[in-house]
């Protein structure tokens, strides 16, 4: 069966390529690849990185007068909500730019919810590629899916609060500076402008962003090998995921579907491959609700492996329970 055999392929390290893992993988290459050559576009098609972006970013060719302003330059302002709560804590301002783009970020993960993490971010594509040439399971063994305890919801929760104090005490945002999220969307660009001698382009720019995503990758790593413990860096260092995982995921529309919880075998397939540990069957499929676990970031893997179409990923405005 053609089901049977995916499952298969994904139990011996090669996670099949359902549509969803395809458009995503396509994502996170496009948005990485737009950041690596901003030198070589001007900046135009996507500026800065991900903690402060500036997508489409068109300077006009003469100003125009609007009431109380003049334009010269059109763009989406775009900032990591960390990053504003850091720099609010740094520097006890905020300007009306950093206020409208944390806006546009919190706007759009309203809808998509913890989506930032599973499509966006490149560090899930490099775990993974990791994951693979280590040969690490990429996947949770049976015993790993499970309903959070308390102390592990609190710990991104409490790292949270610890960077926003970090940041007041140190006067600059901390988690950003170290993010490998934000880094890793700087490395590409600053790489390119060392090979290609540009003016301000340093290496030691580039190792140094390079380093803060090998820290990253090694401590997923080491949680994994030595203490079991999958995508450690994701779900308790790093707060970027856990804020829109704790606020959006609830009320977000875009989310992992339970349909028709009758056709369900109770294979138990969607959990075992859940790669944030949910019991996506236990916690919702069995009790006909969609996924809102904090952990979920509408990766797509349980919806491609259930072999009877039970879990689906789009839009539901209701919720369901
Ligand atoms: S519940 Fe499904 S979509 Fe959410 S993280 Fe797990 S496998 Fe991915
Ligand atoms: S929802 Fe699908 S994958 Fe999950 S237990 Fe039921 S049949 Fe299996």
């Amino acid at each position: 069966m053609k089901a049977v055999g995916k499952v298969k392929k994904w139990l011996r390290g090669r996670p099949p390529r359902g549509k969803w893992t395809l458009l995503r993988r396509s994502l996170q290459l496009f948005i990485l690849i737009m950041f690596s050559i901003q030198l070589f576009t001007g900046g135009v098609l996507f500026n800065g990185s991900l903690a402060s972006s500036r997508p489409i970013d068109i300077v006009l060719n003469q100003t125009i007068a609007l009431p109380g302003m003049e334009v010269n330059e059109i763009y989406i302002p775009m900032l990591d909500p960390i990053a504003f709560l850091e720099m609010l804590a740094a520097t006890h301002y905020a300007t009306i730019e950093s206020l409208t783009a944390v806006l546009v970020v919190v706007a759009l993960y309203s809808v998509l919810g913890r989506f930032f993490c599973g499509w966006v971010c490149p560090m899930d594509l490099l775990f993974s590629i990791f994951e693979k040439k280590l040969n690490l399971p990429n996947q949770p063994r049976h015993s790993t899916f499970h309903t959070p305890t308390k102390a592990e919801k609190a710990v991104p929760i409490i790292a949270l609060i610890a960077y926003v104090l970090l940041s007041w005490a140190l006067g600059y945002p901390f988690y950003t500076t170290i993010s490998p999220t934000s880094n890793a969307s700087k490395l590409g660009s600053a790489v390119l402008g060392v090979i290609a001698n540009v003016p301000g382009a340093a290496a030691g720019t580039a190792l140094a962003y390079g380093a803060f995503v090998v820290f990253a990758l090694i401590v997923n790593v080491v949680a994994e090998k030595v203490f079991g413990i999958k995508r450690a860096w994701c779900r308790f260092v790093c707060p970027i995921g856990a804020l829109y995982g704790f606020v959006m995921n609830k009320y977000d529309p875009f989310k992992i579907k339970i349909n028709d919880v009758s056709r369900c075998t109770k294979c138990r397939l969607c959990s075992m491959v859940c790669p944030m540990g949910i019991d996506v069957m236990g916690d919702y499929v069995l009790k006909n609700k969609d996924v809102t676990d904090y952990r979920c970031f509408r990766c797509g893997r349980c919806v491609e492996v259930c072999p009877t179409n039970v879990i689906s990923l789009g839009f539901r405005l209701k919720r369901t329970k």
